[in-house]
């Protein structure tokens, strides 16, 4: 009986890989061990400015984000926490960080998807965050190719309650990828409006090769 109950359980849930279409692990779900394990060697803490980043945007990486955003598959923040834990702390502990802001999503987004994806991984690894809003419909940023349309797309796309705390303490952005760096430098200036921080950080999944094009040393003027 439990044999049936198993081999039940194994039909229902047989996955493929998401990434190599071979037969998923049960225990990732959605990856294969082959797949998983090239990602986690592939898994590194960079740093580029107040950018910290633990994976190249390439091929296998994308696909593997767009599921979870895009094809909601809520799984895989299981996953990314599993991998990206470790190394987080180490920023937090690093950078003395005081409080952690996911970028959020819109309420109609948030209602469409159920979650909002950056939440679910800073869940997932018990990290307690700050809340705020997305108060303008945005259009996805990876249709965008613009610069300028990038940054028009996402201006004053944010708030964050007014509360008197965050002055004179270290803050860490969270996002799940960055392309040209314009979300997270939208929500950094709102941050930055209101409050005399001491210092911003921003922590994301993934990173894409246009990071290491921009100047830097000088500032973080655009999004990657
Ligand atoms: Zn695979």
């Amino acid at each position: 009986m439990k044999k049936l109950f198993l081999n039940i359980r194994k039909l229902l849930f047989k996955t493929d890989c998401i990434l190599c279409n071979k037969d998923a692990e049960e225990k990732l779900r959605y990856l294969c061990s082959n797949c998983y394990n090239n990602l986690k060697l592939s898994s590194s803490l960079k740093k580029m400015g107040n950018i910290y980043y633990i994976w190249d945007y390439n091929k296998l990486n994308s696909k593997l984000i767009f599921e979870y955003k895009y094809n909601n598959i809520k799984e895989i923040s299981n996953i990314y926490s599993s991998i990206m834990k470790d190394k987080i702390f180490e920023v937090l502990e690093k950078e003395e960080i005081d409080y952690i802001f996911p970028i959020p999503i819109t309420k109609k987004r948030r209602s469409k998807r159920g979650y909002n994806q950056t939440e679910v991984i800073l869940d997932k690894m018990n990290l307690r965050y700050e809340n705020s809003e997305r108060i303008k419909e945005t259009k996805a940023m990876y249709k965008l190719l613009d610069k300028g349309k990038r940054e028009k797309n996402i201006s004053n796309a944010f708030y964050i309650n007014n509360i008197n705390k965050y002055n004179d303490k270290n803050i860490l952005i969270f996002d799940d990828i960055i392309t040209t760096g314009a979300t997270t430098k939208e929500f950094e200036r709102t941050l930055k409006d209101k409050w005399k921080v001491k210092k911003i950080v921003i922590f994301s999944c993934m990173g894409s090769k246009t990071i290491k094009k921009l100047n830097i040393n000088k500032e973080v003027n655009d999004e990657f």
